[in-house]
């Protein structure tokens, strides 16, 4: 393992990363593929980068420390909401059965879909849409991660968990500051947990304006 991942890992573990398979996992995925050319240098630094159309690779302790919460079993389905890169995807798609992964810029999609190719990362599905509406096809889903901020819980995605299945999802208006959230869905309904702060970009209802799709 090269000096700057190993030093990652060592952050993880600092910052309360202690599942084994979640580390492990963190030390296969390879980031530097997920990022530009221009950012290669810093892509083992414990921070968010830029992957274009104003959006960002998650901070590295964010992906783990979510990841652990999710507490994936190797039979499950996961939904993921916000592609981006796919080094979320990626890291999923080692501990899960299968994972979909829904993100509204196509370009994005194409970008991710052809690196976790190049990879062999093969248990994943992709889709180009508005995530806030879920993948009905496909659900319910054992887990569910919102890798963008929502303003407001996504009821939409909680009508898609399984009778046991957990969802993380940041929560919060504010652009700098929102609280991520564990739902649980249970046999009468549903429990809700504050997790951790974070700082995501916006999950964003709705079609693209054509002059960006
Ligand atoms: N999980 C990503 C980081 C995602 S950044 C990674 O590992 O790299 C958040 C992503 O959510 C962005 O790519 C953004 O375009 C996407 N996004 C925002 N609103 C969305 C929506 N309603 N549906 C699908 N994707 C959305």
């Amino acid at each position: 393992m090269s000096v700057a991942k190993q030093r990652l890992i060592t952050d993880l573990q600092r910052g309360g990363i202690t599942d084994e398979r979640v580390l492990a996992v963190m030390a296969s995925i390879p980031r530097e593929a997920f990022v530009s050319r221009t950012f290669v240098e810093r892509a083992y630094d414990n921070m968010a980068l830029p992957i274009g159309f104003g959006q960002t690779i998650s901070q590295p302790l964010v992906v783990a420390a979510m990841t652990q919460a999710l507490d994936i079993g190797a039979r499950m389905k996961v939904l993921e909401i916000g592609t981006g890169s796919g080094y979320q995807a990626a890291i999923l798609a080692r501990l899960a059965r299968r994972v979909f992964t829904i993100e509204r810029y196509k370009m994005l999609s194409r970008d991710a879909e052809r690196r976790l190719l190049d990879l062999r990362v093969h248990n994943v599905v992709f889709h180009v849409g508005d995530g806030t509406k879920g993948w009905p096809p496909q659900a319910p889903y054992d887990r569910i991660i919102v890798t963008a901020a929502a303003g407001e819980m996504p009821m939409a995605l909680v009508d898609q968990l399984a009778v046991g299945g957990i969802m993380l999802v940041p929560v919060g208006p504010d652009p700098v500051n929102q609280t991520v959230e564990r739902v649980v869905r249970t046999e009468h309904g549903i429990t809700r947990e504050e997790l951790m702060p974070v700082r995501f970009v916006p999950l964003v209802a709705g079609a693209l304006p054509t002059y960006e799709a």
